[in-house]
Formats: structure tokens, sequence, C-alpha cells
């Protein structure tokens, strides 16, 4: 606290990021980061990058990876909007499109940054609740609103929300933008690019973080109307022209044509995910069904602060969220199968397991 901080700034609760552990021996599935390396064709094309140019600014408008994000996904250029991890995205998201006079609303139980950024904002929001079995019922959501946000699949709960349901929360709110945030779709789901080409009231963010591998470079994109593009492009060129660096930029588009790499690191996961989902309940957990690389678990008998304890006492760090109604559970990263292995038989040694 300083007596030069602004008054808003006194007020804020910061969103905290899980542990970046110092040492080297922990098993580290507590931020949902890919445990394979990004491909290879990434630190190819850093290396080759020639390095006196990194005298100049970079391009502002990132047009090489905007262009492959365009051929990728088969949209016009100028649907496309990309930022410094799509965490910066969202941020810039939530200053051009819901500083409104009715409420947000948001999964009562979602990414945590948002309602950071409502705070940042001062935007008001309303949270909904989810059902008994964490899904998301979009059905709750028609109500007056100055936009929608949720994460799809949504986090911590990694539960997917079916198109059909998005596509009808699309047909009746017409007059305020929905943004869905998915930030862990390429893990089995199916991602709405396809109702942003025939709806101009939704708006898609993805990252290169979580199925690229990426997380250390950065890179976020959003999908939608060029309308929505135009809106994102006036907040970011207010804020900071050069939000992805020139090796980021790079590094992005080797990933991004590495089609191969991504499909096979992908179903490793989502294989390695089913195969922890079914040892877990053998173990009597509850694990909600997951379309993302973690899975969100809970015992019956054993708290969720003690159980993530006596994991890190074993070297493997998961998430804990002491938010009521979801205290007892846990938010544990799928790494590699080995990894998961000693997760197993690391809880099977647990003294009431
Ligand atoms: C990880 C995550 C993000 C942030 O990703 P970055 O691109 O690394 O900023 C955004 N939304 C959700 C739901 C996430 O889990």
């Amino acid at each position: 606290m300083s007596k030069y901080w602004s008054p808003a700034i006194s007020q804020l609760t910061p969103y905290v990021p899980g542990e970046q552990p110092k040492v080297d021996n922990l098993i580290k599935l507590n931020t949902n980061e890919n445990p394979y390396p990004p491909s290879p064709k990434v630190a190819e094309a850093i290396n080759h990058y020639p390095k006196e140019r990194l005298r100049l600014y970079c391009d502002p408008d990132a047009t090489a990876l905007k262009q492959s994000l365009a051929t990728h996904f088969e949209l016009p250029y100028n649907n496309i909007f990309v930022g410094n991890g799509s965490d910066e995205v969202l941020a810039l998201a939530f200053m051009a499109f819901f500083r409104q006079d009715k409420p947000l609303l948001l999964p009562e139980t979602t990414y945590s940054f948002y309602d950071v950024y409502c705070h940042l904002y001062d935007i008001d929001y309303r949270q909904i609740p989810l059902s008994d079995d964490f899904k998301i019922d979009l059905s709750l959501y028609d109500q007056p609103n100055g936009g929608i946000i949720f994460a799809n699949p949504n986090a911590p709960t990694g539960r997917l929300t079916p198109l059909a349901a998005i596509e009808a929360l699309l047909q009746k709110n017409t007059e305020s933008l929905v943004i869905i945030d998915e930030a862990y779709i390429d893990f089995g789901g199916e991602s709405a690019v396809e109702l942003s080409r025939r709806y101009d009231n939704v708006l898609i963010i993805q990252t290169f973080s979580k199925s690229r591998s990426l997380a250390g470079l950065r890179i976020g994109f959003a999908l939608g109307h060029e309308d929505l593009i135009a809106g994102l492009e006036r907040v970011k060129n207010s804020f900071n022209s050069y939000p992805l660096d020139s090796i980021a930029i790079t590094g992005a588009v080797a990933a991004l044509e590495d089609v191969e790499y991504f499909n096979e690191t992908t179903q490793k996961i989502i294989d390695c995910r089913e195969w922890t989902s079914e040892a877990l309940t053998q173990l009597g957990f509850d694990v909600i069904p997951s379309k993302t690389n973690f899975v969100f678990t809970r015992h019956a008998s054993l708290s969720g602060a003690d159980l993530m304890q006596y994991l890190r006492s074993n070297n493997l760090l998961v998430r804990h969220f002491s938010k009521p109604g979801i205290e007892n559970y846990l938010r544990i990263t799928i790494g590699t199968q080995q990894e998961m292995t000693t997760l197993i038989d690391t809880l099977k040694q647990h003294p009431s397991l």
C-alpha cells in the first residue's frame, strides 16, 4: 500500500497465477501447461530468425501470423486479431465491448481473470450459477445484459457446452456480444468458429499456450466479424502498438504450420486424460467429464487442501481453489503418461486411499 496509488488501484484484487516453482524436481500439474515441447519447427524458425533485425520494431500488425491464422481457419484476414497471450486479448476485449450500462453475465465458477478485469474497468457483472453437475445452462443467460462471457470448455471444471446451445443463445441474444474463451477447445471440443461466420454477435478467443505448447512465448488471438476486430484494434492501438515481438510472431507461424505434430501431441494428451480419469475413478474420486488438458476432481472423504498438501510433499504440484463450493476439488493438469502414473501411484500410497 502506498499513498501514491490511485484509489481505483488500491481497491483491486489481482489475479493470482499458479505457482512457477524455482526448483526442478517437481512434477508440475498446476497451470495446464503442455507436457510436450513445442514443435521442433518452432525452435528451427526462431534459430534462423536474423537477429540483426531485432534492431527494428516488429510488425505492429503481426501480418505473417494473421495470414497464417486466416489460412488455417479459412477466415478472411480482417476477421483475425492477435495479442500477447489470450489474457491480453481478453483484457482488450473487456475494455472494447463490456463497459456498458447493463451487467456482464458470466458463470459463477469460471476463469477467475474475468471478474478481475471487471474490477479493473469498473464493469458491473452478474454471476450465473452452474448446475449441480457443473454444467453451464445457457438458458439462464436469457436476461438483459451488456455482454456474456464464458470459457468453453469451462475452467476449472473442464466441461464442454454443446454448440447447439451456444447457437440458440446467439439467436436470442442479439443486442450484446457473446465472447467464448476457447483456451482448451483443441482437446476434444467443437469450436464455435463456424458460428462466427454466420453471427456477428460472437467473438472467439484462443491461445497458443495450451495445445501448441507455447505458454512462454505469449500468443493469443480472437476470431470474429470484422467490425468486432476493428473495435479490438482501436483499443490495442490506444494502448500498445507492438504486443507481439518478432520472435513470437516467427515461432507462432511455425507452430501453426506443423499440423501433424499438433495432432499427435493433442491426441496423446486426450488419451492420457481418459486413462487418468479412469484411474482416479477407481480410487474413489469423482471426476467431472473433461474435454481439456486437465481434470477437475474430488474425493468423497478427503479435503482438497489436504490432498494438495499431500501431493506437494511428494513433489507433485496441482491446483486447489479455496473458493466455497469447489474447495474440495483439485484441478490436475494432464502431463505425460509417466507423470500421471506417478500421480496415481502416489495417491495409492495415501494412508486413507
Ligand atoms: C490459460 C487460459 C487463458 C490464458 O492463456 P494465455 O494465452 O496464456 O494468456 C485464458 N483463458 C483460460 C480459460 C485459460 O485457462
